[in-house]
């Protein structure tokens, strides 16, 4: 059973369209893929039925800006429902921060003495709702600003830079709460990956475990072997599931192909067995996905 629980599409800043992004999982290998875009559920029906084509599971999930004491955490959400009320309002809040960000991105860069418009940026955000500071990479870097996304966040979007400008975010906890509520499990990404590291303790993991988190992922590019073993006694000592994903970007992110990190069985089905007591609890009906 391959499982690969973190994948982004063209519904935020990954480079392949959701249908396309089945396609490749499936040729991948994989059992089971879940399609997490930031801050958007836009790739969901066209990803669930793509599914049908091939011999594998979409899980419907998404990658929530959230924070803690400053800190940027990616909190990722599964099988949840959209619909719910206070989820759809969090969710439409940073979507608009991202929207408004743009404009103040283009004036620092152009202050900066780049050229670079509002408009370019828009024309390779497309249909996405969540944009991102990719898309102004992918920008930097067809103008031959940069040579790559990684020397464009490094130079001129990462923290410090001018690029770098603050957006709206959900309080961790509240949006941990919020997932949980309408039906569906949350689970922080990349716990050690970029600027989280000091927020995810123990301390602080108790406290998202009282709130509702059901897992974190243990096996990601952005963890080193060290980093792996220590967030798998974390995990252990919390009772929390660990998985593990690829977090595939197509061609905006290198050295993370589909399939390069997986969650195993059983820990999916812990995931699975939990949705169903949420979804209970909340009244849904549980999302079908297939069982392994
Ligand atoms: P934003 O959504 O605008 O906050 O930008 C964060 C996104 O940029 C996430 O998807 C990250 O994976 C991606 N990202 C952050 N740093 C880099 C980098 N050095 N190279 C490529 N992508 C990056
Ligand atoms: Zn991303
Ligand atoms: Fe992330
Ligand atoms: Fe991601």
């Amino acid at each position: 059973m391959r499982i690969d629980l973190h994948t982004h599409s063209t519904a935020s800043d990954g480079t392949h369209r959701p249908a396309d992004l089945v396609r490749l999982s499936a040729e991948a290998g994989l059992d089971v893929v879940a399609l997490t875009d930031h801050d958007s559920m836009a790739g969901w029906t066209e990803a669930s039925a793509a599914a049908a084509d091939f011999e594998i599971s979409v899980v419907p999930g998404i990658e929530i800006s959230t924070t803690t004491s400053g800190a940027a955490v990616h909190l990722l959400g599964y099988l949840l429902d959209p619909s719910y009320p206070p989820l759809a309002t969090e969710l439409a809040l940073i979507l608009q921060g991202r929207e408004g960000r743009l404009a103040v991105i283009v004036e620092r860069l152009n202050l900066a003495g780049i050229d670079i418009t509002e408009a370019e940026v828009r024309r390779q955000v497309g249909a996405a709702p969540a944009i991102g500071r990719p898309h102004v990479a992918d920008v930097l870097v067809a103008k031959g600003v940069v040579a790559d996304r990684n020397e464009a966040f490094a130079t001129w979007l990462s923290w410090g830079r001018p690029g770098h400008v603050q957006r709206y975010a959900t309080q961790t906890e509240t949006m941990i709460r919020q997932v949980t509520e309408s039906g569906g499990v949350a689970v922080i990404a990349h716990p050690f990956g970029r600027g989280t590291r000091q927020v995810v303790d123990m301390e602080g993991l108790a406290r998202f475990r009282a709130a509702g988190l059901v897992g974190i992922e243990v096996d990601h590019q952005d963890h080193s072997a060290a980093d792996r073993r220590t967030l798998t006694e974390m995990a252990q000592e919390l009772g929390l599931v660990m998985t593990g994903s690829s977090d595939f970007h197509g061609a905006g992110k290198v050295d993370h192909e589909l399939g390069c990190n997986l969650t195993a069985q059983h820990e999916y089905e812990r995931l699975l067995d939990a949705a169903a007591l949420h979804a209970a609890a909340a009244g849904r009906e549980v999302t079908s996905v297939a069982r392994p």
